[in-house]
């Protein structure tokens, strides 16, 4: 039996695991944090995330700790900013809370497959296994390494030194979930502001409201985190609008308020070696505006399950993951700049649809390969 070592307990990694494990391979995940957490607030899953968890046999649990949401945007009189050459299809995903979803996806992994408290620090590659050393001192031995690690992989720092991420000037979010007690939210708004703003707010499946504000070159940070929402807000709400976004805000404590500087990892020349591959944030960290890299990562851990699963050769699978994957992000790189650089809110609520229509209709990963090996 193919043995595998993943690093990183997050989204990926997790469903990593889970692909793998469902593909008849032996797993331990290795996470360096004390406990299953998730750095964030509300997450968007779109269909072809679902599909992968379908595959999985964890889609029906997913859609029952998630709301079914559509991506429209409004400009900040409240006007939509209607895409007609997209179906409704393209605007729809499923808002999760990150825990939850983490937790589901650590109890379909088994617990008893996960290693906490266990940091990743290096690895030694040979030609018939990989031994990986850890925090505490021990090392796993295994067929194949998958660095799920996130923007700050230790395990591509390794693989492919001189890669470490970049701080995407300028460009900031900020986001809380909070009970909608004292504020009347009666439906989502998704907002494209002036001064490179956009957030909104969107309710989530447990009564509670995720908001969210982003900016593009952004000016110098000043004030508490809050301030800083609340300043950007005043570029997505007209004075005179209903203000539901300030009102949540508002009603915010601080230390709810999760603030990033977004980080980008930069295109990378390899995501793999015979016996060790990136997954997730660690091989593809990317913009926010697109809200799409948990779900583009979910799909990468499909994709090492079937390869993984459907030969012994671990050299040859890694081959044709990168095969695929360096060219598809490579796709996913351009249609995001497109939507970054859409010199108005109609232009950006456009190119983010075509985006979106393009991520939910491309043919099954797996499917793609065969196209690869051709
Ligand atoms: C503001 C914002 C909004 C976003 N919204 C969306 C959205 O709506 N939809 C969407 O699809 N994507 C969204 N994303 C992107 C999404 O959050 C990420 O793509 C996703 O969380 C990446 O998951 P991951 O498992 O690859 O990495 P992470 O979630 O970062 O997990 C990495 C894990 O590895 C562990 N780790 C790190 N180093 C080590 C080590 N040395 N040893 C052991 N363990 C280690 C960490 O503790 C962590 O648990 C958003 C991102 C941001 C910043």
């Amino acid at each position: 039996m193919t043995r595998a070592v993943v690093i990183g307990a997050g989204i990926v990694g997790l469903t990593t695991g889970l692909a793998l494990r469902r593909a008849g391979t032996d797993v331990v995940i290795c996470e360096q944090a004390p406990e299953i957490r998730a750095a964030g607030a509300g997450l968007g899953l779109w269909a072809n995330a679902l599909a992968v968890f379908d595959e999985l046999g964890v889609g029906e649990q997913v859609r029952a700790i998630g709301k079914p949401s559509e991506m429209y945007f409004h400009d900040q009189a409240g006007r939509l900013l209607d895409t007609p050459e997209f179906g409704v299809e393209d605007h729809r995903y499923l808002l999760v809370h990150r825990a939850k979803l983490n937790e589901l996806l650590a109890d379909a992994v088994g617990r008893e497959n996960i290693r906490l408290d266990t940091g990743f620090r290096e690895y030694e590659e040979h030609a018939s296994h990989v031994e990986v050393r850890l925090s505490d001192g021990t090392a796993e031995e295994a067929d194949v390494l998958v660095g799920a690690d996130g923007t700050y992989s230790a395990v591509r720092a390794q693989l492919v030194p001189g890669t470490p991420a970049q701080e995407h000037a300028g460009h900031h979010a900020w986001r809380a979930v909070i009970p909608a007690a004292g504020v009347t939210v009666l439906r989502n708004r998704l907002i494209l502001g002036t001064n490179g703003c956009r957030g909104g707010y969107v309710r989530t499946h447990d009564g509670n409201v995720y908001w969210l504000v982003n900016q593009f070159q952004s000016p110098p940070l000043t004030g508490t985190r809050k301030q800083q929402a609340l300043e950007r807000a005043r570029h997505l709400e007209d004075a005179g609008e209903d203000g539901v976004l300030t009102d949540l805000i508002e009603a915010t404590p601080e230390e709810l308020v999760l603030h990033n500087q977004i980080m980008l990892v930069p295109p990378l020349p390899h995501w793999v070696s015979a016996r060790v591959a990136l997954a997730g944030d660690a091989a593809h960290a990317m913009s926010p505006h697109i809200t799409a890299g948990a779900t583009l990562g979910i799909e990468d851990a499909g994709l090492l399950g079937h390869l993984l699963g459907s030969t012994g050769d671990v050299a040859a699978a890694l081959a044709t993951y990168e095969a695929v994957e360096i060219p598809r992000y490579a796709h996913v790189a351009e249609l995001s700049a497109a939507v970054e650089h859409a010199p108005t809110p109609q232009e950006f609520a456009r190119h983010y649809a075509a985006f979106s229509h393009w991520m939910i209709t491309q043919q099954p990963l797996h499917l793609a390969v065969d196209q690869v090996r051709a």
